[in-house]
């Protein structure tokens, strides 16, 4: 390792922080707006094992805030795991980088997910987020998950964001109910049990999934926030690392929550059960929702349909 060109941060947690840091496999699920960011940072930091998992290409919507990104990236649809790891293989060119192209519900996916140390959840679909709240649970990884919030209520704009980390000391997004279950609920149900509440409602299967602003500074605050997080919990510098990180935009403020996990949580009963659960029924359940198809690569940024597990 070259300690010469890592000088200016070795003031804040050493050599041997340092190492530790360069040691740790790092996965992230989702290369959207936020996991580009936790990306680059990470490759500045010195991480240099790298599990990327994303199933999307570049389109022309993703240039406000996907970091690495070039037009000559929509225009060639290149896969935005292939963008990241450019990224970090431009700061490091030895850094070992595992690629999943694909949901991370795919077989690739879990085993990629199950070979790391820490992972870094940057996605926007509850239903992601409870699968890999369970999966982190059971193999006992530590669990970053992060999520961007925006809305315009009419009364005001409102704007933030929250970083939650899982270790096995301080509950998960579920016992500490962050995660909107119906969300879940439709994310993780069948395609034909949404035809038939389609038939039954008259309403269409993605409606309630649209999307909220995404804004190239907030994802980046997010980003920031996890990463220091990293560095704090890796190094040893503070440990266990904060639960619950809420960034309230329009105050300015990150606050840390006290809210505490719900006794009895069944995900964090799953703790240390690791390779014993049966990860392949999402994978073996092709209709499952939460499997998307793959996107066409289109180039002309028009996206045909909508996946459940995407990244924002
Ligand atoms: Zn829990």
């Amino acid at each position: 390792m070259d300690l010469e060109r890592f000088d200016r941060q070795l003031l804040l947690f050493g050599r041997e922080g340092q190492e530790k840091i360069a040691a740790t496999r790092v996965a992230i699920v989702g290369l959207g707006g936020i996991g580009s960011h936790v990306a680059q940072q990470l490759a500045y930091l010195g991480v240099r094992r790298f599990a990327l998992l994303d199933g999307d290409v570049v389109t022309i919507s993703n240039l406000n805030r996907h970091i690495g990104s070039t037009e000559e990236d929509v225009a060639r649809a290149t896969p935005k795991v292939q963008v990241v790891a450019r990224t970090i293989r431009s700061l490091d060119p030895s850094a070992e980088i595992v690629q999943v192209d694909d949901s991370f519900v795919t077989p690739a996916g879990f085993a990629a997910l199950a070979d790391s140390q820490v992972i870094f959840g940057c996605v926007d679909r509850d239903g992601a987020r409870l699968l890999l709240t369970e999966f982190a649970c059971a193999y006992d990884q530590p669990y970053f998950d992060l999520a961007t919030d925006t809305r315009d209520d009419e009364q005001r704009v409102d704007f933030g964001g929250r970083l939650m980390i899982r270790t096995s000391e301080q509950g998960c997004a579920y016992c500490l109910d962050l995660l909107d279950l119906e969300e879940v609920r439709r994310d993780l149900s069948s395609v034909e049990r949404r035809a038939e509440e389609y038939a039954m409602y008259g309403v269409p299967p993605d409606a309630l999934d649209q999307r909220g602003p995404s804004i190239v500074s907030l994802n980046g605050i997010l980003a920031s926030l996890a990463v220091m997080e990293f560095i704090l919990f890796i190094t040893g510098i503070a440990r266990p690392p904060k639960r619950l990180l809420r960034y309230d935009g329009l105050r300015g403020v990150v606050i840390e929550s006290k809210d505490q996990p719900r006794p009895g949580c069944p995900y964090c009963a799953q703790i240390g059960k690791g390779a014993a659960v049966d990860w392949l029924r999402h994978v073996r359940d092709r209709r499952l929702a939460a499997q998307p198809e793959r996107r066409p690569r289109v180039a002309n940024g028009s996206r045909s349909e909508s996946s459940s597990l995407s990244s924002r």
